[in-house]
């Protein structure tokens, strides 16, 4: 019988799901908890291509929601009873964990203690590992880091030029975020090119609500856009990236906002979002520039020369470039996003084909280059079995 790990992904409102099968990544049954705490809960599944929804208990909690979730798999019974371990997502391992671990009250204390760096992310995830350990006590459950790909950050480069003190008192540097995303396509941009990962030069975009773009030196991450937390680098749906950090204090001392609104704002009303006025949704954005809403051209264009910015300075960061590669729901589906930001680095060795970048959309994988320039890829992402595979590490490790 084929075996299953079980992938969880827990915000603060919302537990994304999903069974994976071991060794051919197959995914049977996957879906999403979402509106936790609210009254307008729901579960989501689809089993193959069957969906259902289910309603939730009003102000559902973490532990409610994986209870359902059980439920859920109890109607499956194949697939229940072949589950071997829990792979968690966690955004934030800050210097603590360089891999993933298999969790135990250590691990879990460690977790809520770097709550303080990512308070919204990492007390969900302590609350749905306590949830599913309560829910699936039989089973292993590993903790897989997002922050763990960047583990080879030199330290010129993941320090911030602040007092010294402040990285070795408080521990505040450069993390990084999305890691299993850029694991996932890097590797699967060395199989396409045929070449070990180790000789590959490579920069990869993840683009979705959250943006991220990494710097892959013969198969090492040396650099990354987002920082101390998920804030900084590209503009993002509804993440400011890079500002001058002075206009936070400015907001504070000169229009009287509090550091929460300051961070509300930076965090949840800007980029795309903030910019358009209408929505921190990029196709939503594309269809109102073709109607010739000027804003959300203004949001757009902010959005792809962010990007070529970012592009160019890494292309000086690691030599020669074996291949560009696009991911998340962005990279991987707007065609107008990619063939921009390509326009613009043409004068760098790359060039979009038109044919294959309107093809490669909806889930495929494939080249979007044309013959003459530096290969670029579009990468459906999968952190979800990059997770299951590092579950299997490390659930079962002596
Ligand atoms: P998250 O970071 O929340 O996982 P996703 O990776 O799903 O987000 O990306 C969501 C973004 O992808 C949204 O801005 C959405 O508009 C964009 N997107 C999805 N499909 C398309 C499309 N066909 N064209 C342009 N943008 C798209």
């Amino acid at each position: 019988m084929n075996q299953h790990v079980l992938v969880l992904n827990c915000g603060s409102s919302s537990i994304k799901f999903a069974i994976i099968d071991a060794k051919s990544g197959d995914t049977p049954l996957q879906g999403i908890a979402e509106n936790l705490g609210a009254t307008n809960g729901l579960l989501r599944y689809a089993f193959r291509q069957e969906k259902t929804i289910i309603e939730l208990p009003d102000n559902a909690s973490h532990k409610d929601a994986l209870s359902n979730i059980g439920a859920v798999l109890n109607k499956f019974d194949e697939l229940h009873s072949s589950l071997i371990a829990v792979g968690h997502r966690v955004v934030q391992g800050g210097e603590v964990f360089t891999h993933a671990c298999l969790i135990d009250d250590t691990v879990k204390e460690q977790i809520r203690d770097l709550a303080k760096m990512a308070p919204l992310h990492n007390l969900a995830h302590v609350a749905g590992i306590e949830s599913a350990q309560a829910a699936f006590p039989e089973l292993p459950q590993v903790a897989v880091f997002d922050t763990a790909f960047f583990q080879t950050l030199p330290k010129h480069v993941y320090l911030y030029a602040l007092p010294y003190s402040l990285y070795e008192q408080y521990g505040i540097r450069k993390f990084g975020f999305h890691g299993s995303s850029h694991y996932f396509v890097s590797r699967e941009a060395a199989k396409r090119l045929n070449k070990n990962i180790e000789e590959c030069n490579l920069i990869t975009a993840h683009l979705g609500n959250g943006c991220s773009i990494t710097a892959i030196k013969k198969g090492i991450a040396v650099d990354t856009s987002m920082g101390f937390t998920p804030l900084e680098g590209l503009v993002m749906g509804t993440r400011c990236g890079d500002i001058d950090p002075s206009i936070a204090t400015y907001m504070i001392e000169q229009l009287d906002y509090s550091a929460a609104q300051v961070s509300s704002l930076m965090n949840k009303d800007s980029g795309l979002q903030g910019i358009s006025q209408l929505t921190n949704d990029c196709r939503a954005l594309e269809d109102e520039q073709a109607k010739g809403n000027e804003q959300a051209k203004l949001a757009l264009d902010m959005f792809i020369y962010r990007l070529v910015k970012y592009i160019g300075s890494y292309l000086a960061v690691i030599g020669p470039l074996d291949a560009l590669v696009f991911t998340g729901g962005i990279g991987e589906n707007s065609s107008y996003i990619r063939e921009q930001t390509i326009i613009q680095l043409g004068h760098l060795g790359l060039a979009i084909d038109d044919t294959l970048n309107s093809e490669i959309r909806f889930g495929r994988s494939g080249l979007i280059s044309s013959k003459h320039s530096k290969p670029i890829y579009t990468i459906a992402t999968n952190e979800e079995w990059v997770i299951a595979k590092e579950t299997i590490n490390y659930a079962f490790k002596a």
